[in-house]
């Protein structure tokens, strides 16, 4: 008797779990469908101003490009190029290094 319930209570517990893969085809398939959103194109700004090279002393500026909890800020959110993301990573870490910036904060 007991031996069935349990058997049942499986049976319910896959068919569910079917279930759930189904959804999250579906939900998979809407991602992929969806129209394609509209992003402006992210200019990088120490090109754009032609700025003096990025001091790590200037945490103000720094700060900028830092998370919350202190991580930098991948390319794809700041919108800096290469050879600039590349600046503001080593000034990061220059200041993290001397204590103007935290490694991290909780
Ligand atoms: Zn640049």
């Amino acid at each position: 008797m007991a031996e069935e319930v349990k058997q049942a209570a499986e049976e319910a517990e896959t068919q569910q779990a079917a279930q759930d893969t189904a959804e999250k085809k579906t939900e998979r398939t809407a991602r992929t469908r969806r129209k394609p959103m509209h992003r402006r194109k992210k200019v990088c700004r120490f090109c754009a101003k032609n700025a003096a090279p990025l001091d790590y002393k200037d945490t103000e500026t720094l700060r900028q490009f830092i998370s919350e909890r202190g991580k930098i800020l991948p390319r794809r959110v700041t919108g800096c190029c290469a050879k600039h993301q590349r600046a503001v990573t080593t000034a990061v870490k220059r200041a993290r290094h001397i204590a103007l910036l935290p490694y991290m904060t909780e």
